[in-house]
């Protein structure tokens, strides 16, 4: 995917975001230029002084707060997300939910995964206490992505604050209103606390660019693989460290064993809610030959009762149907078949469910993120050959499996940071498990106590408790006796292989 097009009537000072339906205008912001983000990130580092010293309980208790603020006016908070975002309420209420799920189990957790620990210093410094205490990086600029405009950035947002960090957030342009609503929450959920802690800047890709070259101390990104690039390029002229969240081709293996209408129930969701518009979304999926028919029926079926506008709502950034339309072309103009829908389900500024069937592998619709509701099937020999197709991708975000007997035998073939057996994506509501790509997918992890630990640096303290006459190694005192001893015992202990 290129970078975000904004839909949005953006003038230069001001950025106004719309109903992804009507395109009537839903709210507007005045526009952060970089000397407004310099500003913001530097009322994040006052901030920062603070909140790092309230603590893990305090900072829980203000976390709880912002996510009982969030719960208790979560359907004001849902209309404005079908609103800019387009998606049902009932999708955007569970969006907001995992997303409270994510900042409960952070809040929770933090002090357990984070707490200092004293580790053996080994033989050669026993006598000196060896401690690994986790830092904060300092301030951390969150950018975001529209189609889950909660859920990924909290990913971020939420394990970055209660690891101590301050944050400064930049929403998509396409849901700058979902952005503030959430900010704004923390801020009327702990009025005590200085608006620092966590802010938001407003604007399209250059207010982001800004915020990259603003002197954060990390960088938190979900979004396009093109823009993760260049973010990362950006942020190497400070080294300033990155997780990027970037987009994915994610396939779905069905073995010859597996439940064919759960199965079909479950990627069917995967590829279709949100209007496809997920980055752990089934867009490819390999079927062994001797249930490909009956697989497709199941399928057929269930795409058969889903209507865009109700089911899922519409493309939320008008440019992706283009996307969605040339991969169709292509997917067809090289010989697939289309088994359900096809070119003429594409009504902006909805499309309906299409399935297309033996998509040539070198083919965009296979190849790169289409975004949509779009799904390719093809039929495979046997589970190995769907595992190496799979596998075949630049991208290594998510993957699912669907078998009664092999399921985890599957799942550790494939290449790819997240695997769901028997379910859909069921890892992302699942606090406790890291989750980040590989490959072109992206960098590091969020979530769990991978995204804990992400959002610190280890700070490692080694305190002499005693000193050991004659045994200083690190000094220029040093003596050849205690340089045999160290040599006899080196020998002794490393010398022959057991
Ligand atoms: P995008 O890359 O166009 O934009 C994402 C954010 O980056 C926006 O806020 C945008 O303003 C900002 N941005 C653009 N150019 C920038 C620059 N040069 N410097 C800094 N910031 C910049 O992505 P999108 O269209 O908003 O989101 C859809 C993409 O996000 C898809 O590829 C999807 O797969 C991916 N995504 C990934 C995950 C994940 O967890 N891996 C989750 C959701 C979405």
């Amino acid at each position: 995917m290129t970078e975000t097009p904004t839909t949005a009537p953006v003038s230069a000072t001001m950025l106004t975001t719309v109903d992804a339906v009507s395109g009537e205008p839903v709210g507007s912001w005045p526009i952060d230029d970089a000397a407004a983000v310099a500003t913001a990130v530097e009322r994040a580092r006052s901030a920062g002084l603070l909140w790092r010293e309230l603590g893990f309980t305090e900072r829980k208790r203000a976390l709880r707060r912002w996510a009982a603020q969030i719960i208790n006016n979560v359907d004001e908070f849902c209309a404005l997300i079908s609103t800019e975002n387009g998606k049902p309420a009932d999708d955007a209420y569970l969006e907001v939910v995992t997303a409270v799920e994510h900042l409960n189990w952070a809040a929770e957790n933090a002090q357990k995964v984070l707490k200092p620990k004293t580790v053996w210093p080994g033989l050669m410094m026993a006598n000196v206490e060896a401690v690994i205490e986790q830092r904060p990086h300092g301030v951390v600029g969150v950018i975001g992505p529209w189609n889950y405009p909660v859920y990924t950035p909290n990913g971020s947002i939420a394990y970055a604050l209660a690891a101590g960090n301050t944050v400064v957030f930049k929403p998509s342009e396409l849901t700058t209103g979902i952005g503030h609503w959430f900010v704004d929450a923390f801020a009327k959920a702990n009025p005590a606390l200085p608006l620092g802690i966590l802010s938001v800047v407003t604007g399209p890709g250059e207010t982001g660019r800004a915020l990259v070259e603003s002197g954060v101390d990390m960088i938190a990104f979900t979004g396009s693989t093109a823009t993760g690039k260049r973010i990362m390029a950006a942020a190497a002229q400070r080294l300033t460290p990155v997780v990027l969240e970037c987009g994915g081709k994610d396939a779905a293996i069905v073995a010859e064993d597996a439940d064919l209408a759960a199965a079909a129930d479950a990627i069917v969701w995967s590829a279709m809610a949100n209007s496809g518009q997920t980055c752990v979304g089934t867009e490819r999926c390999y079927v062994v030959d001797s249930v490909l028919d009956d697989f497709l029926a199941e399928v057929t079926a269930r795409v058969r009762e889903l209507t865009p506008g109700r089911s899922y709502g519409p493309m939320t950034l008008p440019s992706q149907i283009d996307v969605v339309a040339e991969h169709v072309d292509d997917a067809l103009a090289q010989g697939a078949t289309a088994v359900f829908g096809g070119a003429d389900s594409i009504r902006a500024p909805f499309v309906s469910p299409i399935v297309l069937l033996d998509v040539p592998e070198d083919s965009t619709a296979v190849r790169e993120e289409t975004f949509g509701p779009t799904l390719t099937v093809r039929g495979v020999r046997d589970v190995e050959e769907a595992i190496r197709l799979s596998n075949a991708s630049r991208y290594g975000l998510a993957s699912s499996v669907f078998s009664r007997k092999r399921g985890m035998e599957i799942a550790r073939a494939l290449r790819a940071g997240a695997t769901s057996v028997n379910s859909p994506a069921s890892y992302a509501a699942i606090p406790a498990l890291p989750f980040g790509g590989v490959g072109e997918s992206g960098v590091g992890r969020i979530h769990g106590a991978a995204g804990l630990l992400g959002f610190t640096r280890p700070h490692s303290i080694a305190r002499q408790r005693f000193a050991i006459p004659g045994m200083a190694l690190q000094s220029f005192a040093r003596t050849q006796s205690t340089m045999s001893m160290v040599r006899k015992i080196t020998a002794r202990r490393f010398g022959r292989a057991k």
